[in-house]
């Protein structure tokens, strides 16, 4: 899930909260959502861009809305340059590159973002955009508004989910700094809400306990207190397990994005999935 994937930086949060979240998805939005298209063969949309065509020969996108998502955070949405008879032709989870010429400098400035918005809807593309203070590209990114354009190329391939005919059960953990950096979780609480079924959401909380926030944050039942632990993992697990079993074999993945020390806790040699549950590198996929 593109799970906001926004947890690369350390700074600006006034109260540092550790914070990370776990999702479980007994059968994931991409194989259960219906599809509702208009495509025949004869009208089947074209990808803006491919690999590696594109990588070589950029794409020009135009700006149509910017929305501020939190206070460093916008969400810009980008028109294709075919329009609607096209697709981005991005999987999920893979990035593109965007390029810019800063006033300042002599040598153009490429960076990957992923984009957020579904790989099949016509017309646009949207990416989410984490602003650093002097960040070359993300300031420049900041600066745009309708009407601008901005150079692309890729898509810059990564893991590519492809959806099934039965049911995939997905875990994803995602970590970041405080609560205002969970840009996605009105569309993650959105999509629990459509498939109770299908997704479910814990947000595992550590910080200072003084703080208003902590409090508020806990006691409801999709909170837990402290990082993501065994605990917190069996229960996902189980989950899982309910829903038809475990592992690759079953067609089960795990997606973790979040710090070094948390992918490790978790995911490495002696953490929590390859000791307990066995899992193996390509059960998982970090990023
Ligand atoms: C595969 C992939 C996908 C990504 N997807 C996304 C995404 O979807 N959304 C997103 O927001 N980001 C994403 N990123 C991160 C993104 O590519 C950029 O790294 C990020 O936006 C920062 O780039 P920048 O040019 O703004 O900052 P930079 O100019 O690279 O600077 C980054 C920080 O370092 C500091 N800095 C720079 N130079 C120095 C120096 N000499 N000394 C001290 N400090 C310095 C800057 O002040 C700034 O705070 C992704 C990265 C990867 C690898």
């Amino acid at each position: 899930m593109a799970v906001p994937f926004t947890s690369r930086s350390t700074r600006y949060i006034p109260y540092l909260l550790s914070f990370a979240a776990v999702s479980v998805a007994a059968g994931t939005y991409y194989t259960r959502q219906p599809r509702i298209s208009l495509d025949s063969a004869r009208n089947a949309p074209k990808p803006a861009l491919s690999f590696p065509g594109s990588m070589l020969f950029p794409k020009t996108l135009t700006v149509t809305k910017t929305e501020q998502i939190n206070h460093d955070t916008k969400k810009i949405t980008f028109r294709l340059p075919d329009g609607e008879v096209s697709v981005s032709g991005v999987p999920a989870g893979s990035a593109i590159l965007t390029s810019h010429q800063p006033a300042d400098g002599w040598l153009p400035v490429f960076r990957p973002y992923t984009p957020v918005s579904d790989p099949e809807e016509r017309g646009t593309l949207q990416l989410l955009v984490k602003q650093y203070p002097n960040g070359c590209a993300s300031t420049h990114l900041h600066s745009l508004t309708p009407g601008s354009t901005l150079t692309v190329r890729g898509p810059i391939p990564a893991y590519s989910y492809s959806s099934s005919s039965t049911p995939r059960d997905l875990v994803m953990i995602a970590g970041v700094n405080g609560t205002s950096d969970i840009v996605l979780k009105d569309e993650l609480e959105g999509l629990e809400k459509q498939f109770p079924e299908g997704v479910q959401v814990t947000y595992c909380v550590s910080g200072p306990e003084s703080k208003a926030e902590a409090a508020d944050l806990s006691g409801r039942g999709r909170y837990r207190k402290g990082y993501i632990n065994s605990e917190v993992v069996k229960e996902a697990v189980e989950r899982v397990k309910q829903g038809g079993g475990w592992g690759d074999s079953k067609g089960t993945k795990v997606f973790i994005c979040g710090p070094p020390a948390m992918q490790e806790a978790i995911a490495g040699k002696k953490g929590i999935l390859g000791g307990e549950y066995g899992l193996v590198k390509k059960e998982i996929h970090m990023f």
